[in-house]
């Protein structure tokens, strides 16, 4: 007997588990399924801690993470755990891309202070200064590994039904539904959500028109503070650009922006790479001279980004698809889960600027972090 949902989500990851959430709390019946247990770590996104901002140079980011960070603070206001930090944020580097971010946080009058080298080094001494920095007081730090938790304990107390370790081989549209068929069974949905990350291409598969979607292993260090200071989070938008914030437990997380090798999600090894592992602690030991110079611990992840760093996020007959989210998409993924849920649910998102087909908007790629 093929058990039957309105909606069937693949793919339970981050933005799987907000699109679970949202359509359970909203009285849906949704069965999400993940061929990785809870917290796996072959995906984009584990671990303690993402970045959330609103100094985006884009509007469109600006008012998407304005209406993020309020849903994360209302979830944060529903759960035990600590969810959200608000430590701060600096951005340094190219001017150009600095003026950017501030027209764009002007356009949604996000306030901001323009900080000298001086004043910077005052107000966050850990952290190298050799020019101007912006500093957005609002930002601060998710905690992915509670995030999801929280995502799901929620959508599974509103009714929802969730499948771990069950690989989804099959998506096939019927006249009046969805068939979705995996290694343990086939179930049918009025619609199905395709949030597969950085297996999007295979699960997708010529069902819409999916934009070639980039997956690279991405590699970040730990670091221990030399004694006990405030870290907000960080981005030095450079050629090669930098980014760190502080972890929940005492540590500084700091990588390098999109720099990692295209790999294959099915094979890619995790191992560290060397070249570019000894640049960023070279930028490390010059750039933060708050944290002792040797990393504690290390992890890789993986970004599977759209051709131009934008989200994809549209609908095709029964099939919505919300993959793409690169190096950047943890913290807007409330904002993402519900219109992901609404547009599943037959509620399009009129001003969507995430179509399968759709201009380039902006085109350098360091922006987006
Ligand atoms: C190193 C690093 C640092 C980052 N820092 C930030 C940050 O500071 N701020 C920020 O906003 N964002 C950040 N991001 C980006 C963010 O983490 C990702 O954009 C986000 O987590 C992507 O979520 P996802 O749901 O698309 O992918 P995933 O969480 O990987 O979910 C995809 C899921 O699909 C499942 N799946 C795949 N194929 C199948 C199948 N056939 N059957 C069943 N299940 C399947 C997988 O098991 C996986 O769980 C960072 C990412 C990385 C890698």
């Amino acid at each position: 007997m093929t058990d039957s949902y309105d909606v069937v989500v693949v793919g339970c990851g981050g933005a799987g588990a907000a699109t679970t959430w949202w359509l359970a709390r909203n009285g849906f019946r949704v069965l999400a399924i993940d061929r990785f247990d809870a917290h796996h770590t072959r995906g984009s996104s584990h671990g303690r801690e993402r970045i959330v901002r609103l100094a985006y140079g884009d509007p469109v980011y600006v008012a998407l993470a304005q209406e993020s960070l309020r849903m994360w603070h209302e979830l944060d206001a529903s759960v035990d755990a600590t969810l959200v930090r608000t430590v701060g944020g600096v951005d340094t580097g190219f001017s150009d891309e600095l003026e950017q971010v501030a027209r764009g946080c002007d356009w949604a009058r996000v306030p901001y202070e323009w900080l000298d080298p001086d004043a910077a080094r005052r107000a966050f001494p850990g952290l190298h200064f050799d020019g101007r920095a912006l500093l957005q007081r609002d930002a601060g730090c998710v905690d992915a590994h509670f995030a999801l938790d929280a995502f799901e304990q929620s959508a599974v107390a509103d009714g929802a039904v969730i499948h771990r370790s069950e690989t989804v081989t099959g998506i096939s549209e019927q006249p009046a539904s969805v068939a979705v068929t995996t290694d343990r069974g086939s179930y049918r949905g009025d619609s199905v959500v395709v949030t597969t990350g950085a297996w999007a291409a295979a699960t997708i598969d010529g069902l819409a028109p999916l934009p070639p979607i980039t997956v690279t292993r991405e590699q970040v260090a730990f670091f221990r503070p030399r004694r006990a200071m405030s870290f907000p989070t960080f981005i030095d938008r450079r050629a090669t650009s930098y980014y760190g914030l502080p972890t929940p437990t005492g540590l500084l997380k700091i990588g390098e922006h999109y720099t990692g090798p295209v790999v294959d999600p099915e094979t890619y090894s995790a191992d560290v790479e060397p070249r570019t592992w000894r640049r960023l602690l070279d930028w490390v030991r010059h750039n933060v001279p708050g944290v002792e110079p040797e990393p504690v611990d290390h992890s890789t992840c993986l970004y599977a980004s759209g051709p131009d760093e934008d989200f994809v996020v549209d609908r095709q007959g029964r099939v919505t698809v919300g993959v793409g989210l690169g190096g950047h998409g943890f913290k807007f993924l409330p904002i993402l889960g519900r219109r992901l849920a609404e547009i599943a649910t037959g509620t399009p998102w009129t001003d969507n600027p995430f179509r399968f087909e759709r201009g380039p908007r902006l085109a350098a790629r360091s922006l987006h972090k």
